[in-house]
């Protein structure tokens, strides 16, 4: 058996109890955030406890509870930002304004070092991750899948029993089925994901249970 290429932590943030992760290269212990939407400075003690240097924080979409506190972690650290789709860019100047709304008055805006594109690779260490651009949720999110690990994490287009909502302003229902269906059940059945919040599950167990994208809900039509 060789050593699997990466190993990830799960702190839940935010009143919304959004499922950031923190994800590591396991030859090079160099690490990337994903979705680091608050409470940074418990991000940065679980990067410390790990032994972990900071090089990359991902993000799926640019929702309060998910970016909100990109900007603070990047000012400490440094690290790249990588992500959303760029269609995600009007959520994230909205983020200030939401965040007083939402009482965590410290969330800011930021730009992302780079936008990612349906079928970019990002790199992590001596690993990477494909993307793929899975709008409906919201028009620019995007998903982040480890393929030699059959690891993704998946924001909230899908979760464990349901999916996101589409009732957003630029949300879509068809869209968000079209993006489960046509980009992540072909990566197979055995991926297990991190949903934006709630428990892990895998792509083959939502297409037997899941009530709104089972292969049955779907045939029903
Ligand atoms: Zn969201
Ligand atoms: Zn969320």
């Amino acid at each position: 058996m060789s050593q699997p290429p990466i190993r990830a932590i799960i702190a839940p943030v935010t009143p919304l109890q959004q499922n950031c992760t923190i994800v590591w290269c396991a030859k090079t212990m160099k690490a990337a955030v994903i979705d680091p939407g608050g409470e940074v400075q418990r991000l940065m003690g679980g990067l410390q406890q790990h032994g972990l240097t900071l090089e990359k924080i991902w993000i799926t979409h640019g929702h309060l509870d998910h970016a909100g506190a990109t900007a603070q972690l990047k000012a400490l650290t440094g690290a790249v930002i990588e992500g959303p789709h760029r269609d995600d860019a009007p959520l994230i100047a909205g983020i200030p304004e939401s965040g007083a709304r939402y009482g965590m008055p410290d969330a800011q805006a930021f730009e992302p070092d780079r936008w990612l594109e349906d079928g970019d690779r990002v790199t992590l260490g001596e690993t990477e991750f494909e993307v793929y651009h899975c709008p409906g949720h919201t028009p620019g999110h995007v998903v982040f899948f480890n393929r030699e690990a059959r690891f993704a994490q998946v924001g909230d287009v899908l979760f464990q029993g349901s999916i996101g909502r589409t009732d957003f302003p630029g949300g879509s229902y068809p869209q968000l089925i079209a993006a489960i269906t046509g980009k992540l059940w072909p990566l197979g059945e055995d991926v297990a994901f991190v949903p934006g919040h709630g428990p892990m599950s895998t792509f083959g167990r939502e297409r037997q249970t899941n009530p709104f994208v089972s292969d049955e809900a779907l045939s029903e039509g």
